[in-house]
């Protein structure tokens, strides 16, 4: 969770993170077994990379590039689950792992980079919107408290369904780019337009969860929809604005 997880990141912070997702989960692990603690490992999505299974259920190992700009996160979290399965299986540990996949809400720095906070600051200023690429890439938003709930659900379940196990959390409902810029613009009010900008290299073109797993398991599923939990977090960007 120390982790920063915006793709802008990935080059600006790139051994900060690599050595936090590695060293970071190694000296938690070491703790953890000390103390005889029960370990929550956040992975994320970024382990499937630019998927070629879709959706993403559990059992795709993923198409990472591993000299590309996401290298430093994605490998450093695909290291630290391998760490994970290594502790858990050689010291006996009860380690259960969450692959989160994108989210939003309240809180979020507007400078974070990431398309939400992007796309709301910009609409609240009336500035253009600024899609990367074409905008036909594909994402699925899921709402903070959500993920929170997911996150609780699979650290507090019993180790007979949730030990040494690996859960999807998001939210299924996928949306192309372009199109959330059309919910952004009907969701606040604004003059602002859409202005087109170059892809960034490696960015995923689809991206959605299959959380049959979570869901049968340990029976959770999200509950916000998108239009929901964007109008919850526009007026924390409102007021971090008037602040600013
Ligand atoms: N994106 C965009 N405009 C922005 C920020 C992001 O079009 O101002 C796109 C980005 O290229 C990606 C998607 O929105 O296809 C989600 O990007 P984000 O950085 O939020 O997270 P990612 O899912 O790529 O890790």
């Amino acid at each position: 969770m120390a982790s920063r997880a915006s793709p802008e990141d990935f080059t600006s912070h790139s051994v900060e993170i690599a050595l936090t997702n590695s060293q970071g989960t190694k000296r938690a692990l070491e703790c953890a077994r000390d103390h005889d603690a029960r370990v929550f490992i956040a992975s994320t999505s970024e382990v499937y990379g630019n998927a070629n299974e879709h959706p993403q259920s559990e059992t795709y190992n993923g198409n990472v590039n591993i000299r590309g700009p996401r290298a430093p996160y994605d490998e450093s979290k695909r290291f630290s689950e391998a760490l994970a399965v290594a502790y858990e299986r050689k010291y006996e540990m009860d380690i259960r792992t969450a692959r989160i996949f994108n989210t939003y809400g309240p809180r979020m720095d507007p400078n974070d980079g990431r398309v939400v906070p992007n796309f709301l600051t910009q609409a609240l200023r009336g500035e253009d919107l600024t899609v990367y690429g074409d905008g036909s890439q594909t994402r699925s938003f899921c709402y903070v408290s959500d993920l929170v709930a997911g996150i609780r659900t699979i650290a507090d379940a019993p180790a007979e369904v949730a030990a040494g196990d690996v859960f999807n959390i998001g939210n299924t409902e996928e949306i192309s780019i372009r199109e959330l810029t059309d919910v952004i613009l009907n969701v606040v009010d604004t003059d602002s337009g859409v202005t087109y900008k170059s892809l960034p290299q490696d960015d995923p073109e689809v991206r959605r969860p299959d959380i049959s797993k979570i869901t049968s398991q340990l029976d959770w599923k999200p509950s916000i929809s998108l239009r929901t939990g964007l109008k919850r977090t526009i007026p924390y960007f409102e007021q971090r604005l008037t602040d600013d």
